[in-house]
């Protein structure tokens, strides 16, 4: 099925807008009902043009049947300003077939690839998703962490700004993730007050005006759930975000895709620590999952509303 079909739109127009109109669009991971149902609501709550970001490994969690059943239930319309795209996608395969399951936009990330070889493979993924107007996002530079089993590494480099526009003009991609000292998963720093590098983001921003670009492990893992999780029995001592005064000076960039996965994690997880540990006769997981939705909806609300800026833009 095409995008169209779902009532999905590409991200050019959204991110065109949120460049031009100085805040970023929110790209928040799902994998289940639970994690679509409280972005949806999110979004839907504040007016704000919202990214499904869906990872191979949740695709393949999820299984194309009852993942394809999920993008019908959204019933999207292309005034809403839904975008499904696939989140760190490895192979020019991976990237056709979520383009060919109703996938509205891709990311092709041959970061951990030679210069040349993150050129030409992500210059191929451009070619094909552009003949179904699908838009591309690709990654220069390397962020550490983890993601998921997919993402992972244990270096980190920056995206150098020379080779940033060589690579947005060799490859003809929409948007580009870049590195400036974000990672992935809930342990992203060893002091809160460590700096993002504004300097290199300013670099890149010279050299590609008007060129959309992208922040990756951009959650600021609140302490309330961080706090939540360790009350009832979990371990999470030394969890630590990006500030979130530094994600607010990063939404009125270049940066206009800003991703968070593990803040909804966070608040999945706290919610269902806390119920089931309050209440040891539940045993309904209606009961838990209910609290899951409240505190993901209430996060991504808050992150649309303060961080990202893209409240009422639609
Ligand atoms: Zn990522």
């Amino acid at each position: 099925m095409k995008f169209s079909d779902f009532g999905f739109v590409n991200t050019n127009e959204m991110l065109a807008d949120a460049l031009a109109n100085k805040y970023a669009v929110p790209a928040f991971n799902f994998y289940n009902f639970e994690t679509l149902t409280a972005i949806i609501t999110a979004a839907r709550k504040t007016h704000s043009p919202v990214i499904l970001a869906v990872s191979e490994s949740a695709m393949k969690y999820m299984g194309d049947d009852m993942l394809l059943g999920l993008m019908t239930g959204i019933c999207a319309s292309p005034a809403e300003q839904i975008a499904i795209h696939l989140d760190h996608g490895r192979t020019l395969d991976a990237c056709k077939h979520a383009i060919d399951l109703g996938f509205s936009s891709v990311m092709i990330d041959a970061s951990a690839k030679s210069f040349n070889e993150n050129i030409k493979l992500s210059r191929d993924v451009a070619k094909y998703a552009h003949r179904h107007n699908v838009s591309v996002e690709a990654e220069l530079g390397i962020l550490s962490g983890i993601e998921d089993e997919n993402t992972k590494s244990s270096n980190s480099s920056y995206t150098d700004p020379d080779a940033a526009a060589k690579f947005v003009d060799a490859t003809g991609i929409d948007s580009l993730a870049i590195a400036i000292g974000t990672s992935h998963g809930p342990y992203k720093c060893k002091s809160a007050d460590e700096k993002l590098r504004f300097d290199i983001l300013n670099e890149i921003e010279k050299r590609l005006p008007d060129f959309p670009l992208v922040l990756h492990g951009a959650s600021n893992v609140p302490q309330e759930f961080i706090d939540i999780i360790n009350t009832y029995g979990g371990k999470l001592h030394d969890a630590c975000g990006i500030d979130e005064k530094q994600l607010k000076r990063v939404a009125k960039t270049n940066i206009c895709k800003i991703n968070v996965d593990s803040d909804l994690r966070l608040a999945f997880t706290a919610a269902v620590r806390k119920v089931l540990q309050s209440d040891p006769y539940i045993f309904n997981p209606r009961d838990y999952l209910t609290k899951a939705i409240k505190y993901m909806t209430k996060i991504c609300v808050y992150e649309i509303t303060n961080k990202m800026k893209s409240k009422n833009k639609i």
